[in-house]
């Protein structure tokens, strides 16, 4: 899969792309990611991105000439499946998204800053607008790389574990079992029996029974079958 990432401040997700998963990903050839200057498609000698707002009223707005010249350079190369741009007013991301992202071969992620982008932009170039959660962010960076570390450890061969990624939460609409780890006697806080056992059933039917507890306590609204 190749996902290329079209921003004005990119320097903004090279840590979380270079390390842990994502970078695992890229080095094992299944996750490339390619990220984008739009300062390099900036106008004039001070390489300009943003302007004022045609009407008034504060904040800058991204320009559509570096925006229209990157993407359509990206696309007279490869075919993209999605051109996303990464918007508080776009559709709120879920797991069932993320699952069917991660299936394409080909994605154009926008990262908008200051104001956001010229809407010319959005009807023109963009085929899909997702926002990470109803609250606002200064630029669209680091909502691209949750979008981008979301759909990465989805694509067979990158979690060490095929199977891991089915077992969390929200993947059958519940969330996940409570786990432990070494040692069995914390501090007097003892990990409950069943998963000492060694009885695979009677786990397995623990962690159902404790997906579903939690589940009907905090999210009530992933179990109505209408959500
Ligand atoms: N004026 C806009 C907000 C601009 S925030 C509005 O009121 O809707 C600047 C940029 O940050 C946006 O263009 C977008 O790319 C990014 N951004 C901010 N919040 C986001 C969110 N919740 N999800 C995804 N991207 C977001």
């Amino acid at each position: 899969m190749r996902i290329d990432i079209v921003a004005a401040i990119p320097d903004l997700m090279r840590s979380p792309l270079e390390h842990s998963i994502m970078m695992r990903a890229r080095d094992k050839g299944l996750l490339e990611v390619h990220l984008h200057d739009l300062r390099a498609y900036g106008i004039g000698k001070a390489r300009q991105i943003d302007d004022y707002p045609y009407g008034g009223g504060a904040g800058m707005v991204m320009k559509p000439e570096p925006i229209f010249e990157c993407i359509e350079n990206l696309q007279s190369e490869r075919e993209y499946d999605e051109v996303i741009y990464m918007s508080p007013d776009g559709d709120v991301l879920h797991q069932k998204m993320v699952n069917k992202l991660s299936l394409k071969q080909n994605l154009i992620i926008l990262c908008g800053h200051y104001k956001g982008v010229d809407q010319r932009v959005r009807d023109a170039l963009i085929t899909k607008e997702i926002s990470i959660g109803d609250y606002v962010l200064s630029g669209g960076e680091l909502a691209a790389v949750v979008l981008v570390d979301s759909i990465g450890r989805l694509i067979p061969g990158v979690l060490g574990d095929e199977s891991s990624a089915l077992e969390d939460s929200f993947q059958d609409d519940l969330l996940a079992p409570p786990i432990y780890t070494r040692p069995a006697d914390f501090r007097g806080m003892k990990v409950p029996d069943v998963l000492l056992s060694g009885h695979d059933a009677r786990i397995r039917e623990w962690r159902e029974e404790k997906a579903w507890e939690i589940t009907k306590q905090r999210r009530p609204d992933l179990l109505d079958p209408m959500h």
